[in-house]
C-alpha cells in the first residue's frame, strides 16, 4: 500500500493501456518495444516488486506483442535484479556505467539466462571517450552470463551534445578525449566489431583510443601538483563559522541596520539585447576590453538606480557580465574548456552548453571582485557579493571521470573560497552562494544521500566558513523541494536562505517551521518563469502567509530566481508591486499588529505571578 491505496488498482487500467499499445505496435510491424523503467534503480520495496512481477507477468503473457526489452539506466538494480531477471520480457537493459555494481548483480544471480542483455557500455550523461579496452574486457565478462549481448549507451543520448566533439571549438588538446552523440554510436559499432571479430579487426581504432586516453591521463593540465597540494593541507580542516547563528545574527543585525523583512533580488537583471549584442562583438573581438567593459559598468549603474528607486534594501550588479553563469567562472578557472557549442537541453525549450570540467580546477585571478567593487563604490546600500558555489559547478558541467566528484569539489571549493576571501576584504557585508544543484545532485538510492550531503554541504563550508561573523552569508537554491535537503541546512550553517517558492504557494515555507535552521528566509514570491506581473495584492497574500508560517524576524523578500530571462516591462512593474506590498506589511508590523514575536514580547514584560 502506498498512502493507502492499492497499487495493483491504481496499475490495473495502465495495464490494460499497455496491452493494447503493444497490440498496435505489433501490428505496425514492431519487432522490439523497449520499455523504461529507471524506477527500478531506486530502493523498491517488495510490494512494489510483486507489483512489477505482476503487471510484467500479464504483458508478458499476451501473444500480440513485440518483444519487450526492459531498459533500466542511472544505476544498479540491487536486490531488484533477480525479479527483473525471472520477467517474461525477452531483454533487460543494464547501466555499465552508473552501475557498475550490476555485473556483479548478475553474476550472483546466475545470468539472464535466455534473455538478451542490452548493456550500456557507453556514457549517454557524459562527453569523455569511453575506454574502449575496458569496455571490450567488460563484454567479455558479460557474454557468459547471457545468450546475446547488444551494445548499447547506458542511457538515451539527450544528455551529451549532439554532433562530433572533433567539429567543436574547444581546444586541440581537450578535444580528442572526448565523444559527443554521434562519436559514441561511432563507439558502439567498435565495441560490437571488436567483439564479434575480435579485437584485431579494431586494432587502429583501439590504438588511437589508447593513445588519447594515455595524453589525457599524462596532461600537465589534467594534474596539477600546486592544487593537489594544497587540497590535501585542507584534508583535516574543518570547516565551520567561529560563532553560532544566533550571535552572528545580532552582530550583523548591528552592522547592517536592515529595515525588517528586508527586500532583495537574487541577483541576475535582464539581459537586454544591447547587452547581448556587446557580448557577442566583444568575443568576436570587433570590441576592445575597455570599451566592454564600459558597456558592462554603465549596465550596472543603471541596474543600481532602478533598486534604488524602486526601494530595494539590499542591491546586486545584476550579474550583466554573465550569460550562463557556470560558463562564466568555468572561464576564469583552470581544469576547464568552454565549447561554443555544444548545446543540451536543460528543461523544456531552454537550452545550456555545459562547459566540459577536465583538470585541476584553481583560480587563475580574482573573477567577480571588480564588478562587485565597482557597484559597492556607486552606492551607500549593501551590494551582495554573488558567487555559483561548488556543488552548482560541478552539476552543471561535464565533469571528468578520472577522480571522485568530492575530490574535484573540494578544488572548486577552494577557488571559491579565494574569491569569497578578496570579497570579504574587500568590503561586501553580504556575500550570496547560489547552489541551486545540490538538492538536483541528491543520490537517486537513498543509502548514498547522507554520504553525498556529507562532502557537498563540506565543500560549501569550504567556501563559507572563511566568513567573519559580520559577513552575511546567503545561499540560493531555486527548487522548493525543501524536504529533502532540510537535514542539511545546519549543515549548510547560512545566514539566509533563498528558494522558489511562489508556484507552490508558499507550502514549501511550511517545512522550514519544523527545522533546526533558525536564519533568514527568503522564499521567493515572484515566479521569474512567468512574464505574468503580479498585482500588490497577490503578493501580500504569499507574504502573509510566510509571515505567519515564519513570523517577521526571519523573513526576507525576494523573487524567486534571478531575473535574466525576464524584460525590463515586466521587472520594473513586478518589483514596484513588491515593494508597495512589503511596506503594507511592515507598516502593519510598526503598528503593533498581531504577529507570533509581538505576542512573546508582551508576555515578558508581564510581571510574574507571586513577585
Ligand atoms: N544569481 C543567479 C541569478 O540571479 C542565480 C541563478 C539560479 O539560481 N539559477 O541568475
Ligand atoms: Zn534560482
Amino acid at each position: 500500500m502506498r498512502d493507502g491505496v492499492d497499487l495493483l488498482k491504481l496499475l490495473d487500467p495502465l495495464v490494460a493501456a499497455y496491452i493494447e499499445v503493444l497490440a498496435q505496435l505489433k501490428r505496425g510491424g514492431a519487432a522490439w518495444v523497449r520499455i523504461d523503467e529507471p524506477a527500478l534503480v531506486q530502493e523498491r520495496n517488495a510490494e512494489e516488486l510483486a507489483a512489477l512481477r505482476r503487471v510484467y507477468r500479464r504483458l508478458g503473457e499476451h501473444t500480440t506483442r513485440p518483444k519487450i526489452a526492459l531498459s533500466t539506466y542511472f544505476g544498479h538494480l540491487g536486490p531488484a535484479m533477480g525479479v527483473v531477471r525471472d520477467l517474461p520480457v525477452e531483454a533487460v537493459g543494464l547501466d555499465f556505467c552508473r552501475g557498475r555494481e550490476n555485473l556483479q548483480l548478475l553474476k550472483s544471480c546466475g545470468g539472464l539466462g535466455d534473455k538478451t542483455l542490452f548493456a550500456g557500455l557507453v556514457d549517454g550523461r557524459n562527453i569523455w571517450s569511453n575506454d574502449l579496452h575496458a569496455s571490450l574486457d567488460l563484454l567479455d565478462e558479460l557474454t557468459p552470463l547471457t545468450t546475446e549481448v547488444v551494445v548499447s549507451t547506458s542511457c538515451s543520448l539527450l544528455h551529451v551534445p549532439m554532433g562530433r566533439a572533433a567539429d567543436e571549438t574547444v581546444d586541440e588538446e581537450v578535444r580528442p578525449w572526448l565523444a559527443f552523440a554521434e562519436d559514441k554510436i561511432d563507439e558502439l559499432t567498435v565495441l560490437s566489431r571488436g567483439i564479434t571479430g575480435g579485437r584485431g579487426a579494431v586494432a587502429n581504432e583501439l590504438e588511437t583510443n589508447r593513445a588519447a586516453r594515455a595524453a589525457r591521463r599524462a596532461s600537465s593540465r589534467v594534474t596539477d601538483e600546486v592544487i593537489r597540494q594544497r587540497v590535501a593541507s585542507f584534508a583535516k580542516f574543518d570547516p565551520r563559522r567561529v560563532e553560532g547563528a544566533g550571535d552572528r545574527a545580532a552582530t550583523q543585525r548591528a552592522e547592517l541596520a536592515l529595515p525588517i523583512l528586508p527586500i532583495t533580488t537574487i541577483g541576475s537583471f535582464p539581459q537586454t539585447p544591447e547587452l547581448r549584442r556587446a557580448r557577442a562583438a566583444w568575443r568576436a573581438g570587433h570590441l576592445d576590453d575597455p570599451d566592454y567593459d564600459a558597456i558592462l559598468r554603465a549596465e550596472i549603474d543603471h541596474v543600481l538606480a532602478v533598486q534604488e528607486e524602486i526601494g530595494l534594501d539590499v542591491l546586486v550588479h545584476g550579474e550583466p557580465e554573465r550569460d550562463d553563469m557556470v560558463r562564466y567562472f568555468a572561464e576564469r578557472l583552470t581544469g576547464f574548456v568552454v565549447p561554443d557549442g555544444g548545446w543540451v537541453q536543460s528543461y523544456g525549450s531552454r537550452c545550456v552548453r555545459p562547459a566540459i570540467l577536465f583538470g585541476d580546477v584553481a583560480r587563475r585571478s580574482p573573477m567577480t571582485l571588480d564588478w562587485t567593487r565597482y557597484a559597492q563604490s556607486r552606492t551607500s546600500k549593501p551590494v551582495k557579493g554573488m558567487l555559483t558555489g561548488p556543488i552548482t559547478m560541478l552539476r552543471w558541467s561535464f565533469v571528468r571521470d578520472d577522480q571522485p566528484d568530492r575530490d574535484t569539489a573540494d578544488q572548486l571549493a577552494l577557488a571559491l573560497r579565494d574569491e569569497f576571501i578578496d570579497l570579504q576584504a574587500a568590503g561586501s557585508t553580504i556575500i550570496q552562494i547560489d547552489e541551486p544543484a545540490l538538492r538536483e545532485g541528491l543520490p537517486l538510492r537513498k543509502d548514498e544521500r547522507q554520504e553525498y550531503l556529507k562532502w557537498a554541504t563540506r565543500a560549501f563550508r569550504l567556501v563559507t566558513s572563511a566568513a567573519t561573523s559580520a559577513t552575511q552569508v546567503h545561499t540560493h537554491m531555486c527548487y522548493a523541494e525543501l524536504d529533502d535537503i532540510i537535514i542539511v541546512l545546519d549543515e549548510l550553517d547560512v545566514d539566509v536562505l533563498s528558494f522558489e517558492a511562489a508556484r507552490s504557494d508558499m507550502a514549501s515555507v511550511d517545512v522550514l517551521q519544523s527545522a533546526s535552521y533558525q536564519g533568514g528566509v527568503g522564499p521567493g514570491v515572484y515566479d521569474v518563469h512567468s512574464p505574468r506581473v503580479p498585482e500588490v495584492a497577490a503578493f501580500e497574500g504569499l507574504l502573509r502567509r510566510a509571515l505567519e508560517s515564519l513570523g517577521p524576524d526571519r523573513l526576507w523578500i525576494n523573487p524567486d530566481c534571478g531575473l535574466k530571462t525576464r524584460r525590463y516591462e515586466q521587472v520594473l512593474p513586478a518589483l514596484a508591486h513588491l515593494v508597495a506590498a512589503a511596506r503594507s506589511l511592515r507598516a502593519e508590523l510598526d503598528n503593533g499588529a498581531t504577529v507570533p514575536d509581538a505576542g512573546i514580547e508582551a508576555a515578558s514584560t508581564e510581571t510574574p505571578p507571586g513577585s
